[in-house]
């Protein structure tokens, strides 16, 4: 199906399931479920699985479009769908014949979601020094054992990502690498669900993993192919999802603000505030502002699928951007609507607490920001 069908569908289902569903989802902090299975029943479960498997074939550019489809009506709903989708990557990436069977297919059919878990409460933002322990059993089984925080989708999927750390003794089977876990693996221990200021629909858990057995089969790649996953994988397909979420809750508070300006009017004067040159001028700001973002990330997401080598700072500069801009253009409109929209429950309310997110979610902003230096330096990125 052409690029433009899919995302004409998506915003059929961000105009009407999610918009629906919205109130909801950051009033009452519950699950997207009726938007996530819109999404699946609709073939876009499977947006970046290869056709080979089902999927619709598409990368960065197409994940972020959506994302921003669905983040300018309810930003939960477009993380729960964005880690969907990076998870599906990860996967996908260097599927066995099994795997694809297992995952790849079911996911495209909208059978099946799947999620990241990556972060861990001992290294916080440093989510790509995993400590949860991958243990060799025998050449058919491991034993996972280690805690994940704030597992977007949690309880909710039905497969994990996992990152971990290799404790085997011979050096082969060492280092970081990745296991996709399905979700009635004996020994995952749920925490309750995280209540966040904003993203408050994602139902973001703490997982708990003793002694868990996991079959050989559900390793991603080789060993140690964690950091490859993360930097070839994660890293441009969650920054461009994130980056595309937080440009729809931009694009939101913007048209809010606009619209305030046309509406309000004055009875001392009759004027409207769209006739003001001061709100005009900050109101051409802000859009500015938006436009200068979403150019570099449409241009950093078709970099990157073309293969393009020289993609990697666009990317990391697009997410640190847009959660720049995301903020700024919240807190903006925030002003220009003057009381209305420091009411409680206000969309802007909404919005802001929503935007909050894009500095902490890593790698974080203050972390890009260093690994662009590194880069530019010719420095390896991780070094601390
Ligand atoms: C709404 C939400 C959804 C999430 N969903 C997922 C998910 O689905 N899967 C998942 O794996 N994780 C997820 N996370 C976790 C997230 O990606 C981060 O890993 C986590 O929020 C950061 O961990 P922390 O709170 O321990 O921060 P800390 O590690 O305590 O960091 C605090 C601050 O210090 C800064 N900092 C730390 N080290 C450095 C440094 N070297 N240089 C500069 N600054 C530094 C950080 O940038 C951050 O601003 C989610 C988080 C949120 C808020």
């Amino acid at each position: 199906m052409p690029l433009e069908h899919l995302l004409a569908t998506v915003g059929h289902i961000a105009a009407t399931t999610v918009t629906e569903e919205a109130p909801s989802i950051d009033g009452q902090g519950q699950w997207p479920e009726h938007s996530i299975r819109a999404l699946q029943h609709a073939g876009l479960g499977g947006l970046v699985v290869t056709p080979e498997f089902g999927g619709h074939g598409q990368g960065l550019f197409a994940l972020s479009r959506a994302c921003e489809l669905l983040g300018e009506v309810s930003a939960s709903a477009a993380l729960c769908y964005g880690m969907h989708c990076v998870g599906t990557a990860v996967i996908g990436s260097k599927a066995t014949p099994r795997q694809q069977q297992e995952f790849l297919r079911p996911i495209a059919a909208g059978e099946h979601l799947t999620t990241l878990a990556l972060s861990e409460p001992g290294t916080g933002a440093h989510f790509y020094f995993p400590q949860t322990q991958l243990l060799a059993l025998s050449e058919d089984e491991y034993l996972v054992n280690g805690s994940k925080s704030f597992v977007t989708n949690g309880g909710r999927a039905d497969s994990y990502v996992l990152s971990t750390v290799g404790v085997d003794p011979e050096a082969a089977r060492d280092g970081f690498s990745c296991l996709v876990v399905p979700n009635n693996t004996a020994g995952l221990e749920w925490g309750p669900e995280w209540k966040g200021i904003g993203m408050r629909g994602n139902s973001s858990r703490s997982l708990l993993l003793k002694d868990v057995p996991v079959p050989a089969q559900y390793l991603l790649g080789e060993h140690g192919d964690q950091l490859w996953y993360i930097f070839q994988v994660v890293a441009p397909y969650f920054l461009t999802a994130m980056a595309g979420t937080y440009l729809g809750i931009a694009q939101a508070a913007f048209n809010e603000a606009r619209q305030y300006l046309v509406e309000r009017a004055y009875r001392h004067s009759g004027a409207t505030l769209s006739q003001n040159g001061l709100l005009q001028h900050r109101l051409g700001m802000m859009w500015s502002n938006i436009e200068r973002t979403r150019q570099l990330l449409y241009h950093a997401t078709r970099l990157g699928d073309a293969g393009d080598p020289g993609a990697v700072l666009p990317i990391l500069s697009a997410k640190a951007e847009m959660g720049h801009c995301c903020v700024e253009v919240v807190n903006e409109a925030m002003t220009l609507m003057g009381g209305s929209s420091y009411g409680q429950s206000s969309r802007l309310e909404v919005l802001l607490r929503d935007s909050r997110a894009a500095h902490v979610m890593a790698p974080t902003t203050d972390i890009l920001y260093t690994w662009l230096g590194r880069a530019l330096l010719g420095q390896p990125l991780l070094e601390e």
